[in-house]
C-alpha cells in the first residue's frame, strides 16, 4: 500500500483534436514508488494522456500537478529537468549514434549533472541492461526492436526521473524482449528506488508488474483500484465499449 501525496496528479484533464475529445474528464494520481499499469484499446486515449502530461497536447481544461505543484503550462524540457521523463511509444533513439552516445546525450541533457554522475547513471543502464554492454559502441539504429527500447528506456533512466511515462513499452517486440523489459520493470523497485511510473499498455501484461490500474475506454477512466480487484470482465467491457464510446462526448 502507497499512503504517501502522490508525486504525479492530474485534475479533470480533457484533450480534444477539433471538436471530438480524445481524453474527457481524467483525474488519475500516481505515488512515489508506485506504478500504475495504463490499461485500454486502440483510440482509447493512453498516448494523449502521456503527451499532455509532457505539455505536448493543448489541455481544454484540467491540471497538472508535480509534488503539488501546478505544471500544467511548464514546458516539455523544463518537465524533463524537474523530473518527468516520457518513452513514446515507437522507441525515439538518435539511429546514428552509438549505444553509449545515445546514454551519454540524455544524461547531459537532462542537466544537473556533473561529469561522474552522467558516467554513474550510463553504468547503471548497463547493469539493468545487460544485453546493451557488448553492444555498446553499435549505432542504436542498427539495433533490434527490443534492444532499441533498452536504449530508448535507458535514456530515461540516466534522467533519474522521479516520475516515469512509459508508452506501450512491449509494442512490436519478440517475446523474449517483452520478457526483458517486464523483468526490469519487475525489479526496478530495487535497482531505482522511488520512481513513480504510468505504464500504458494495451493488454494486462502491464498488470503483472504494476501496484494499481486505470482503465480507459473512449478517453475516459471507466476502473482505477488496486490491479488485483481489476477482473477480465472490465477489461472486456472496455475494449467492447471502444465501438460505441466515439471520442466525441
Ligand atoms: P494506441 O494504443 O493506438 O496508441 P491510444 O490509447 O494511445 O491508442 P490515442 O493515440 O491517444 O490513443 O488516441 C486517442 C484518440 O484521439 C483516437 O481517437 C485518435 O484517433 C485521436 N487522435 C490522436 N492523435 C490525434 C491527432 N493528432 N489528431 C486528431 N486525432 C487524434
Amino acid at each position: 500500500m502507497h499512503t504517501s501525496d502522490p508525486v504525479l496528479s492530474l485534475e479533470n484533464l480533457t484533450v480534444a483534436y477539433g471538436h471530438a475529445n480524445a481524453i474527457t474528464d481524467v483525474s488519475l494520481r500516481v505515488a512515489p514508488g508506485e506504478t500504475l499499469a495504463l490499461i485500454g484499446p486502440n483510440g482509447a486515449g493512453k498516448t494523449t494522456l502521456l503527451r499532455s502530461v509532457m505539455n505536448q497536447e493543448r489541455k481544454s481544461s484540467g491540471r497538472i500537478r508535480l509534488c503539488g505543484r501546478d505544471v500544467s503550462t511548464v514546458r516539455t524540457a523544463r518537465l524533463v529537468r524537474a523530473g518527468i521523463v516520457h518513452v513514446p511509444e515507437g522507441r525515439h533513439i538518435v539511429a546514428p549514434l552509438t549505444v553509449q552516445e545515445n546514454l551519454q546525450l540524455a544524461a547531459a541533457a537532462a542537466h544537473r549533472c556533473p561529469r561522474r554522475e552522467i558516467r554513474e547513471s550510463v553504468a547503471m543502464v548497463y547493469e539493468l541492461f545487460s544485453p546493451l554492454v557488448r553492444l555498446r559502441n553499435k549505432p542504436a539504429g542498427l539495433l533490434s526492436g527490443g534492444e532499441q527500447q533498452m536504449v530508448a528506456i535507458g535514456r530515461a533512466l540516466v534522467a533519474r526521473p522521479i516520475v516515469l511515462l512509459l508508452d506501450e513499452p512491449s509494442m512490436g517486440l519478440a517475446p523474449v524482449m517483452v520478457e526483458t523489459i517486464y523483468t526490469f520493470l519487475a525489479q526496478q523497485r530495487e535497482l531505482l528506488g522511488g520512481v513513480a511510473i504510468i505504464l500504458a499498455e494495451q493488454s494486462r501484461i502491464a498488470l503483472d508488474v504494476a501496484d494499481r490500474a486505470a482503465v480507459l475506454s473512449g478517453g475516459r477512466v471507466v476502473f482505477e483500484g488496486s490491479s488485483s480487484e481489476l477482473d477480465d470482465s472490465t477489461i472486456a467491457a472496455a475494449y467492447l465499449g471502444k465501438a460505441q464510446a466515439s471520442v466525441a462526448d
